[in-house]
């Protein structure tokens, strides 16, 4: 900070050059440090004010992957399970999560995938006891001959 007039430097908050005497005036400088800050924090402000609608849009992006219908756990376990068949036990194993699976995906309203593999499973479970019955069946006929 110098004199206006003999360019003497003043000490901050003289109200007067000690060189010249000139009155120095405080009022456009010390207003003018504030008058500067001020638009630099409106400008602070203004760019929190900026982060809200990034925010949503992170809200709405992490909405997005529940959206796609997903299968069903149950549906793909029941499919593999009518596959696996092991001695019929795969096959009550797929009838009980193909049924439970269908039920799941029906009551999700479209939420939920997989109803395909849950009646493959169902079907095949229901093979599988089918097979299991013409045996016991051929049994009890071939014991009772
Ligand atoms: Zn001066």
């Amino acid at each position: 900070m110098s004199c206006t007039r003999c360019g003497a430097a003043i000490t901050p908050g003289a109200k007067f050059c000690p060189a010249c005497g000139r009155a120095v005036p405080p009022e456009p400088f010390a207003p003018a440090p504030a008058v500067a800050v001020a638009p630099a924090a409106w400008t602070g402000g203004a760019m929190p004010g900026y982060e809200p609608p990034t925010a949503a849009i992170d809200a709405s992006g992490l909405v997005v992957p529940v959206d796609p219908p997903k299968n069903n756990g149950f549906a793909v376990v029941s499919l593999v399970f009518g596959c696996i068949w092991y001695f019929w036990i795969g096959s009550i194993i797929a009838l009980i999560f193909g049924y439970i699976a269908k039920g799941q995906i029906d009551a999700s309203q479209g939420q939920q995938k997989g109803r395909g593999f849950a009646v493959a499973g169902i079907v095949l479970g229901w093979v599988g006891m089918g097979v299991l019955a013409i045996i016991i069946i051929a049994l009890i006929v071939s014991k009772a001959n």
